[in-house]
């Protein structure tokens, strides 16, 4: 059927779709056409991304039980998309001592977390060894929990707060229990935009060198886009063709996410400081993003995550036809966007992903951190719930109730 609707639409999307469905690598060149499609072309652009999907990876969708632990928004840079970060004199200032961020990560582990997920700002004359004291202090207490924490940013921030390299700071964390790295801080993977969105902000060689670090280390990490601000259809097809090469050479990517920039509150968007800049992309940009994605990278990374946390429950489901197989995870504290101006919650129930995903027509399919499969919702009358389904939320506390404690606000370190 969609080799006989691809005879009808604009050759050119015809044939890039055609070598796509025959399992052939496209060009930058072809993977900017499909980002430029409309009307019937980029549904059948969808389409043969549902297709791939569907051959690569089958019909589950897979989810995590996670947390995410942001344990200080204090950070000193200002990157312009960011509404999270703070200064260190701030009124909202907060800082979670370790014995809280174990606390976390306790209570999220008896309810059935396999994954704590930290990220956080880069405070001010930060102890180098901190974030190896944290992994430390975590995997004593749950010694088969899962730790996926600090971003290509923060690695590099401890590497020089530390005095070691990059190399060795990394495996003195994977030695201390880190499990894997998010491969957030890329944004665009070109300098000249990031300059404009965020000066100052890790270099695209760092992110690489961090980033092939890992991989070499054997730590996996995710990969991500942020896109819909500046870049252009170029920008976001290079980007895509540089991580396939650097899966090419290490595969040690396990996943890529596609993140729209949320202009609410970014201070770039609502001061004006970038000429020309979006709110973000149109709901035709985030579908193509997601299908570009698993067409462009189809044959090297097999999971195409989408962000509820960005999309929402009903555009997330949506996106399930467009070469998604991945929902990501609970969450239970998400910060960033939230203080962004998402609108979308800070937690996502199991029982809600579970349910997206079966009246999607597809499989839900609990996994843990690397991809592993843990439990497969295959049974029409599988009603098994996680300890997490039926938790009182007003135990996790919210982020716009963090950063008015004062329990919790950040002291400055002589
Ligand atoms: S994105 Fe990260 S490094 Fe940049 S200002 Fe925000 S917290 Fe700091």
């Amino acid at each position: 059927m969609l080799e006989s609707i691809l005879r009808d639409i604009d050759p050119v999307i015809s044939d890039i779709l055609n070598q796509s469905l025959d399992s052939k690598n496209i060009s930058i060149k072809q993977a900017i056409e499909l980002f430029q499609t409309t009307g019937t072309e980029m549904i059948m652009t969808a389409m043969v991304a549902d297709n791939l999907r569907r051959k690569a990876v089958g019909d589950n969708v897979t989810f995590v039980i996670n947390r995410n632990i942001n344990f200080t928004n204090v950070c000193i840079k200002r990157c312009g998309f960011c509404a999270y970060s703070r200064d260190f004199r701030n009124e909202e200032s907060y800082f979670l001592p370790t014995e809280e961020v174990v606390r976390r990560a306790k209570e999220a582990w008896n309810l059935g977390a396999t994954e704590i997920c930290i990220q956080a700002g880069l405070p001010p004359k930060m102890d180098g060894f901190l974030y190896v004291d944290i992994c430390k202090a975590i995997k004593n207490e749950l010694p088969n929990i899962h730790i996926h924490a600090f971003s290509p940013e923060e690695i590099m921030y401890g590497s020089y707060r530390s005095g070691l390299s990059v190399k060795e700071y990394l495996r003195m964390l994977k030695e201390s229990g880190l499990g894997s790295l998010p491969g957030t801080a890329a944004e665009i993977l070109d300098q000249d935009v990031r300059d404009l969105i965020s000066p100052g902000r890790i270099t695209v060689a760092d992110w690489i060198n961090v980033i092939t670090t890992a991989h070499k280390l054997k730590i996996p990490t995710t990969s991500t886009i942020m896109y819909g601000h500046v870049e252009t259809m170029e920008d976001r097809a290079r980007h895509l063709d540089l991580l396939r090469s650097i899966q090419k050479q290490t595969n040690g990517f396990t996943e890529f996410v596609p993140l729209s920039f949320v202009h609410k509150e970014a201070p770039m968007y609502n001061h004006n400081l970038v000429k020309g800049i979006a709110p973000g992309p149109t709901g035709q940009d985030v579908i193509k993003m997601h299908a570009v994605s698993r067409i462009m990278l189809n044959n090297f990374i097999n999971n195409i995550q989408v962000s509820w946390v960005k999309e929402g429950a009903r555009m997330s489901q949506l996106l399930l036809e467009a070469g998604v197989n991945d929902f990501g995870g609970t969450l239970i504290n998400e910060s960033i966007s939230t203080s962004a101006g998402s609108e979308f919650g800070q937690l996502m129930r199991p029982k809600e992903i579970r349910s997206l995903i079966q009246s999607a027509g597809r499989v839900p399919a609990q996994r843990n951190s690397v991809y592993g499969i843990i439990k497969v919702y295959d049974g029409i009358n599988d009603k098994s719930e996680s300890l997490l389904d039926s938790a009182e939320t007003t135990q996790f506390g919210s982020y716009h109730e963090l950063i008015k404690l004062d329990k919790f606000r950040y002291k400055r370190t002589k």
